[in-house]
């Protein structure tokens, strides 16, 4: 028996950092949103009660360190299933990049591996579940919109934010999460996002509002320390862009637009400049094509 599942990525609306906690963890305040740029997660189910993994992209562990895996383990410890599972991942997240792909993997696994073991766990509880893999895992076993707090694992849902384009940038560098926030200072960060105009924004579905609120406080660390990433933003910004932010640590940076002709302009002004570039919608949105990858570039 086989199960596929998708595991979308995410973009921060915003990213704020409110104080670094006694436990080593950022106290964080984000509004998240799954958009249409996804892996898909295959589960064969394997009668010898072994776990085992494969990826599409080699550079992605494909043992005990890769968070789908990490996901199968702890399901099956905790009730003690007989059974196994093989994992088969089809990357197309890019990797390091801020959009949560690794943990979104995991989410896709946990969620499948729910129906194939037949276990019946509810999303709240394989959210919490999820939380001992990684911050963002509880948010991507929900998806759609989201207020994140806490470390990342205390979610509120959203309604959908107001239909849009997105163009998402990936300058080819990985970025390590934990040297951005290794580099952040808390007491230092000048402009804190406000989530509350992010948050009426999407309420009142109002797109100027929504691109004037993008904020995140690990922009300015990520750009300092790739210069790259600075160019990116300003590109998108020259060509049109209604909003432009990095998303997560980066270096992953995302345009917002309405307008169909702007998403062609910004897309052919990166396409020389960048590899990786996707065009994507955010999920719940009807009418939205499927992500689309630039091959062309250098
Ligand atoms: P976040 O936004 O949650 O910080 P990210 O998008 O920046 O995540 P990932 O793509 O999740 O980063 O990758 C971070 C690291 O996690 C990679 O360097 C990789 O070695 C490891 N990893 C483990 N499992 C996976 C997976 N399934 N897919 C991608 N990377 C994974």
């Amino acid at each position: 028996m086989r199960i596929s599942v998708k595991a979308p990525a995410k973009i921060n609306l915003t990213l704020d950092v409110l104080a670094k906690r006694p436990d080593g963890y950022h106290e964080v305040e984000m509004v998240m949103t799954t958009v249409d740029l996804a892996d898909r997660v295959d589960l064969t189910l394997r009668d010898d009660g072994s776990i085992s993994l494969d990826c599409s992209a080699s550079f992605v562990p494909d043992d005990s360190r890769n968070h789908a895996y990490k996901a199968a383990v702890l399901l099956k410890e905790r009730f003690q299933v007989p059974d196994g599972v093989h994992v088969y991942i089809d990357k197309q997240i890019p990797v390091a990049a801020g959009l949560a792909g690794g943990s979104s993997d995991a989410a896709a696994a946990l969620r499948g591996l729910n129906q194939l073991w037949k276990l019946g766990l509810t999303l709240d509880e394989l959210a919490e579940i999820g939380a001992e893999i990684g911050s963002d895992v509880p948010f991507c076993v929900y998806g759609g919109t989201a207020v994140a707090r806490g470390r990342g694992e205390q979610i509120t849902h959203l309604t959908s934010p107001p239909p849009c384009w997105i163009i998402l940038a990936k300058p080819p560098i990985g970025v390590s999460t934990a040297d951005v926030y290794g580099n952040l200072r808390v007491q230092e960060i000048q402009h804190h996002p406000s989530t509350a105009n992010m948050l009426q924004a999407i309420q009142e579905q109002n797109f100027s509002q929504m691109c004037r609120s993008l904020g995140n406080v690990l922009e300015e660390v990520t750009l300092n320390m790739h210069p790259q990433v600075r160019q990116i933003k300003e590109l998108m910004e020259a060509s049109g862009a209604d909003g432009v932010l990095m998303s997560g640590s980066g270096p992953t940076v995302f345009a917002l637009v309405q307008k169909e002709a702007k998403v062609h302009r910004i897309y052919n002004a990166l396409r020389g400049f960048v590899k990786d570039v996707f065009v994507a919608r955010m999920l719940g949105v009807p009418e939205g094509g499927n992500a689309c990858h630039n091959t062309y570039g250098n």
